[in-house]
């Protein structure tokens, strides 16, 4: 069978975020700054989105889970106790005549890709970003960007469980910034030197880490179908014995189908209890957990799932995007799950006329004490239709000049141009219903079809 291959573009969507504020390159007046990424008006609402939608999913549903926003910096032992400090770090190889820096294990020959040139033998570098704590630069004062937020999550096991009084099997989650000074960078917001993770930690009782691994790694399936991404677009990808971490009993990627091909957007790993020991060994304290049943201390085992909020939204636009024709034009669109829509509703009055504007204002105030929704006068109501497809708002309500005197307006639906006419009165109520999933075409009282598509 041929090897499935995405449909989606890389450049084109690029171009698209850059054009409709989802993503622009960091620092763009200076000429960008290599493998960051700032999220404009559009981008950081649909990582507050996906954030949220995750919090939601595995911290405030859940009993058996509390969240946690731990310090960037750390005390540096716990990166040596990580093993961090030692092993975290990629083999490095140098062009003799470009001097340009790869990675020797991601390189198919012993030449430069790009000049052909001779390569140095390869050296570890780490991929920790240091920096310095207080006003003396000196080796006793090095500090470290975190790498991974789960470090956060181990050093505060103790605390959580005093304060909360959690038995097992319970989780600590977290969402935060994590740094890596990555070797080779690229394909977009895939590979960032600052990006962000969504970590759950959840502890276990020995012996029972294989069915938790497994647990978890079907509820975080679940959870990106949840988003609207096609299950054809995701995999898992259990590691090999020979691949493995060396915290880790067991690994596997929820793998997407990027442009570039399939690679990771989840990690999920049984790390047994390899940091609980390896920390109280640093830092001289017992964490463990005692359990009322055998009335025995005992260390619990970790099941990490991670994931980053970067990939995670890189997924969700190759997913989203798309190109057809509508009403005889070409258009780009977003199909994107009104759960992570930017924007969920367009208020559209079809002209500028004074007489229309009142009447739009005051449903757009009404609409936007719901859910995140914008107004727009300006140009023809055709292209602010494709305005609001494009960025992936699934509703646009238009306010006409019928709607003076029957106080109706429509909704139209993004991905099938369908249209309907209903009383104002219960706009909120009918657009909630379509936000959740109704079809369309289930009227409302006094609602009519207004358009087939
Ligand atoms: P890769 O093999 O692609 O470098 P990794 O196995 O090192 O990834 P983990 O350490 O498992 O990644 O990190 C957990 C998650 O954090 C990843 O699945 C990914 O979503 C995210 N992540 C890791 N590194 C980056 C990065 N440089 N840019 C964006 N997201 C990242």
């Amino acid at each position: 069978m041929a090897e499935a291959k995405s449909k989606v573009d890389m450049e084109k969507l690029v171009s698209l975020c850059r054009r409709r504020g989802y993503i622009f390159p960091s620092s763009e007046i200076y000429g960008g700054l290599s493998s960051c990424w700032d999220y404009g008006p559009l981008g950081v609402e649909l990582k507050n989105n996906i954030k949220n939608a995750w919090w939601r999913a595995v911290v405030q549903r859940r009993d058996d889970m509390v969240g946690l926003d731990a310090s960037i910096l750390m005390h540096p032992q716990t990166w040596e106790a990580s093993g961090h400090v030692e092993g975290f770090s990629d083999p490095l190889v140098e062009c003799k005549s470009c001097h340009k820096r790869w990675r020797s294990d991601e390189l198919e020959g012993d030449e430069c890709p790009d000049c052909g040139g001779e390569l140095t033998e390869p050296k570890l570098f780490n991929l920790m970003f240091k920096t310095f704590i207080g006003p003396v630069e000196d080796e006793a004062s090095v500090v470290y960007l975190r790498p991974e937020t789960a470090q956060g999550m181990f050093v505060n096991f103790e605390n959580v469980l005093n304060t909360t009084r959690k038995r097992l099997p319970f989780g600590i989650a977290q969402i935060g910034k994590a740094f890596r000074n990555e070797v080779t960078t690229g394909n977009f917001i895939f590979r960032c030197r600052e990006f962000e993770q969504m970590e759950i930690e959840f502890f276990v009782k020995p012996g029972t880490d294989k069915q938790w691994f497994d647990y978890w790694l079907e509820e975080r399936l679940n959870w990106y179908l949840s988003l609207g991404i096609r299950k054809e677009h995701l995999k898992l990808r259990p590691h090999t014995k020979e691949e493995l971490a060396h915290y880790a009993r067991e690994c596997s990627d929820i793998n997407y189908l990027y442009p570039m091909g399939w690679a990771e957007l989840e990690g999920i790993a049984n790390r047994g209890d390899f940091d609980l020991v390896q920390h109280a060994k640093f830092s001289g304290k017992t964490l463990s957990y005692y359990d009322d049943e055998t009335k025995e201390h005992i260390i619990p085992y970790i099941i990490e799932p991670s994931a980053g909020v970067d990939r995670t939204a890189l997924s969700i636009l190759c997913d989203a995007y798309d190109e057809d024709v509508a009403d005889g034009e070409p258009r780009v669109l977003l199909h994107l799950h009104p759960s992570v829509a930017p924007i969920k509703v367009a208020v559209l009055p079809l002209s500028r006329k004074e007489t229309l504007t009142p009447l739009a204002k005051e449903i757009y105030d009404e609409l936007r004490k719901h859910w995140m929704t914008s107004y727009d006068e300006a140009q023809s109501i055709g292209r602010r239709y494709r305005r609001q497809d494009e960025i992936g708002t699934p509703f646009c309500v238009t306010i006409d000049f019928e709607s003076l005197e029957d106080k109706q307006v429509t909704i139209r639906e993004r991905d099938s141009l369908r249209q309907i006419r209903v009383p104002i009165e219960g706009l909120k109520a009918t657009l909630q219903a379509k936000l959740d999933g109704e079809d369309l075409f289930v009227l409302p009282d006094g609602g009519k079809i207004w358009k087939e598509g």
